[in-house]
């Protein structure tokens, strides 16, 4: 047997499931739509207290729901892995923690209470074993996850307050893959007007602006940046795309409207900036409202930042080799089908995180559920790529 193997064996035999399980339910027992996750974050706090780990709580410009923050140190130089979630939920009607067969269920178990608890595991693990040689770990909860409630703009917080680790696993939802890019994605909605009332078509004045010709051309030109967009592409994450989702504009079929209004997104690749994107698409709104006459305002949301992971990247090996021994093969690469906060760290401080949580569904419906084993073996994994990663050269 080599090292690597009697220290996944040694990490294993540590995790407790039913500490794990017990943590899953205190934390999907509190409601914690996003915005208010205050309680559950006082919740995971004293827990943490009462397992004897020095709790920070950094408001980061949310005082509603202050961040929940551990270290845990080796004592030597090395890396640090930070483990990241939330524990803010969507906005559905609350539903208890319950359990069916080897699933839990319950508000957050899937997206992403579950995902949590495993972490919390994996650092109760390392602290009970001793196991961490190098380096240390970072466990971070927080609130202001899910859009359209929040905006990710707590974690931004924290990251530009320097409380982020050299590199960062999120346990989100997602097993089947190792996710190496995804698309950065902002949302957008698009007002023409033109002066003056609405008025019967025939009195119209002749040279008054079209809100409407205005914003089928706005489409028209939207299709041609379309065009230009698609030519950049990436093998997993796919295209550029700009994306019209609606458009409306009138009352009755013989009033000349004053407004037109269209809805839809952007999305980009790594290497294209979330300021160049939007710099060249209200450029773009500008130009056509001078050469129509009209006035065009623009809401416009960045969602997250684009997504890249290299492979050769010292998280990636390690997390690869832990993956390994736990799981007796690597896990294969592929796309991120979702935004989530490892496009933050990317986006923000060209951290590299993977994403990589227990098997679970439901996210975002009434159904959520989370696999108990594999929680076990997300604390473990987590756990042993920590160990591996602290001491990487
Ligand atoms: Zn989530």
């Amino acid at each position: 047997m080599n090292s690597t193997s009697a220290l996944s064996d040694r990490l294993r035999s540590a995790v407790r499931r039913q500490r794990l399980v017990d943590t899953a339910i205190k934390l999907i027992e509190v409601p914690s739509p996003t915005g208010s996750a205050g309680a559950v974050s006082d919740r995971l706090a004293g827990l943490l207290r009462e397992d004897g780990f020095t709790v920070e709580r950094p408001e980061a410009d949310h005082p509603a729901a202050p961040a929940v923050v551990v270290r845990l140190k080796s004592g030597r130089p090395g890396r640090t892995l930070q483990f990241n979630g939330h524990l803010d939920t969507v906005h559905l009607p609350f539903v208890a923690p319950g359990q069916d067969g080897s699933n839990l269920t319950g508000s957050g178990a899937s997206d992403m209470k579950g995902g949590v608890a495993a972490a919390v595991e994996a650092v109760r693990v390392l602290r009970d074993t001793g196991a961490l040689e190098a380096g240390s770990v970072l466990l971070t909860a927080h609130d202001l996850h899910e859009a359209p409630w929040g905006a990710g703009q707590q974690l931004d917080r924290l990251i530009q307050d320097g409380c982020v680790g050299d590199a960062v696993l999120l346990p989100e939802p997602l097993c089947d893959r190792l996710p190496i890019a995804g698309r950065g994605g902002a949302t957008w909605r698009v007002t023409i007007r033109r002066p003056g009332p609405p008025v019967h078509e025939v009195m119209r004045p002749a040279d008054e602006p079209s809100v409407i010709a205005a914003g089928a051309e706005l489409v028209a030109r939207l299709g041609k940046l379309g065009q230009r967009l698609a030519l950049k592409e990436h093998p997993l994450a796919g295209r550029e795309t700009v994306f019209i989702g609606q458009i409306h504009s009138g009352e009755i079929f013989n009033q000349y409207p004053q407004e037109c209004w269209l809805e839809g997104t952007r999305r980009w690749l790594a290497g294209t900036s979330r300021e160049e994107v939007e710099g060249e698409f209200r450029g773009l709104l500008a130009e056509l409202a001078g050469q129509t006459r009209t006035t065009i305002d623009a809401d416009y949301h960045v969602i997250r930042d684009a997504f890249l992971l290299e492979i050769t990247d010292p998280l990636c090996l390690a997390f690869q080799q832990a993956y390994e021994t736990v799981s007796g093969r690597p896990l294969a690469t592929g796309p991120k089908p979702f935004i989530d906060d490892g496009n933050t760290f990317w986006g923000l401080k060209q951290v590299p995180a993977i994403t990589h949580g227990p098997r679970a569904g439901g996210q975002h419906t009434l159904n959520e559920w989370v696999s108990i084993d594999d929680l076990e073996r997300v604390a473990h994994l987590y756990a042993l790529t920590a160990v591996l990663y602290g001491a990487a050269a």
